[in-house]
């Protein structure tokens, strides 16, 4: 096996000190292959494995583009000036300013996977993902209004007619709408396929009727992306569909849980009693929206992982401040070792779980298989992040854990994401099913 030359005749060796272990390679039947990458990357290693229990590639890639290091500069200087002095504010539940949405629209948050057409940036996944983790070191929970917008707007590009785009997705990038996703139900979270909430065929028209829980902006989104069962109940996945359904219309109904975090987002309940629903707001053909979910939350685990590492991130350059100054028994804590040890673990876990996000995304951008990365990275992320957290918490002492930090409320949004979008269970039967095969299935 040789590595293919690439790069003005340079071979992969002769670019990058990170040799590939030839023998190691040939035990798992894989050929090293090299191509230019991108035009984001300057060049990257690639391993193509055949076998089945390694199918798949490989990248990685330590470089981002020019352009993406200023959006990353731009957006972490908005988010330490103008979200972090307020991060705690909105820890009361009042409702977030429509204007400061707007704000964060003409930053082109709100419009990454909105293609430029349609007034949006038309951004690439590792780029959506550079928001969120950015975004999240001034405020976590300002990343949710990315995410959902990120997600709906994708939904709508793919599966909605002219018109549903031409109407709401300049809307969208513009932060005038708000969107929503409503999949989970009071009995039906982690078995999504179960869900109850129906859409019944009346003419020129669905009949919604059912109840959505626990909804992200439930009390504040001006439409929601719908997923409702049109088929019967046996039919499983394959019985339901999605809806763009604009949440005035008469028969919605929606509160907001008290929460222990994320308050920010309003989340809470959405019922939909008789609510017509014109058929050209069916988002796809019949049968389809679970697999629209789907598709839909395996690149946003690794950015919800990125929007955890933020605030990790930015909890950790805090506490290494905190340490250096901070002095007990005549010296400062960052000379313990059992203090600077602790942030060198959690550096280093937060590094790696970053790099694994960003290897989801990556995959995702080139169209590749990327399931099995987003829910790796989706467990990982979130748990990396509390824990780290957790740890700046102890170290700053009685103050960490008092209002005047912004640690404990930290910890609190984090642990949201734990569960939402999927709990670490499902994630790892996700990963146990891209592994070994779907006979293993946890969740059947
Ligand atoms: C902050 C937050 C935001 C959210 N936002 C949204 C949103 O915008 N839209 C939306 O539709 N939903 C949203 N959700 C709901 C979320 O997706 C669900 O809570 C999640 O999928 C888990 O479902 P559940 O809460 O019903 O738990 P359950 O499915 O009842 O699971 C309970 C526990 O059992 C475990 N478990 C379940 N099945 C298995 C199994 N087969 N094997 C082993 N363990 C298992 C789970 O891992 C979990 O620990 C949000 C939730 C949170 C916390």
């Amino acid at each position: 096996m040789s590595l293919v030359p690439a790069f003005g005749g340079k071979s992969l060796r002769q670019r990058s000190s990170l040799k590939l272990h030839e023998d190691s390679l040939r035990a798992l039947n894989c050929k090293a292959y090299a191509k230019p990458g991108i035009s984001r990357c300057k060049w990257y290693y690639g391993v193509r494995c055949s076998t089945n229990q390694f199918r798949g590639y490989v990248l990685v890639d330590f470089s981002f583009s020019d352009e993406e290091r200023l959006f990353a500069q731009t957006l972490r200087d908005y988010a330490r000036n103008k979200l972090k002095p307020e991060y705690q504010k909105w820890d009361s539940g009042t409702p977030y300013p429509r204007e400061k949405l707007r704000e964060l629209a003409s930053l082109g948050v709100t419009g990454l996977r909105v293609p430029e057409a349609y007034g949006g940036v038309g951004a690439s996944y590792v780029m959506t993902g550079i928001a969120a983790e950015e975004l999240a070191r001034g405020d976590y929970n300002v990343t949710l209004f990315l995410q959902l917008s990120a997600m709906c707007a994708d939904i709508i590009v793919r599966h909605g007619n002219e018109s549903l785009r031409r109407y709401w997705l300049p809307k969208v990038a513009s932060g005038e709408a708000l969107f929503a996703l409503a999949l989970t139900e009071p009995g039906a979270g982690s078995d999504a396929a179960s869900i109850t909430t129906r859409a019944q065929r009346d003419g020129d028209h669905y009949v919604l009727r059912g109840e959505k829980a626990s909804i992200t902006f439930a009390g504040s989104a001006d439409a929601c992306v719908v997923f409702a069962r049109t088929g019967p109940i046996e039919h499983g996945a394959r019985g339901i569909s999605a809806f763009l359904v604009p949440l005035d219309l008469p028969g919605v109904s929606r509160s907001v849980y008290r929460s222990a975090g994320e308050k920010l987002t309003q989340r809470g309940s959405l019922v939909f009693d008789d609510v017509r629903i014109p058929v050209d707001y069916r988002l796809g053909p019949e049968g389809t929206g679970f697999a629209q979910a789907l598709s839909g939350f395996d690149y946003n685990r690794a950015v919800i992982a990125l929007a955890c590492l933020g605030a990790a991130a930015e909890s950790l350059e805090e506490t290494v401040e905190y340490v250096k100054h901070r002095q007990t028994f005549g010296k400062p804590l960052a000379e313990r070792e059992a203090v600077s040890f602790q942030i060198a673990e959690h550096l280093t876990l937060v590094s790696a779980a970053r790099l694994l996000a960003y290897l989801c995304l990556a995959l995702c951008d080139r169209g590749q298989r990327h399931s099995k990365e987003g829910a790796m990275a989706k467990w990982l992320g979130p748990k990396v992040a509390v824990e780290a957290i957790h740890a700046c918490i102890i170290l700053h002492g009685w103050l960490g854990y008092s209002d005047e930090m912004p640690y404990v409320q930290r910890l609190r949004d984090v642990i949201g994401l734990e569960i939402g979008d999927g709990t670490p269970e499902i994630m790892k039967g996700i990963i146990a099913r891209e592994t070994f095969g779907r006979e293993f299935l946890i969740y059947r």
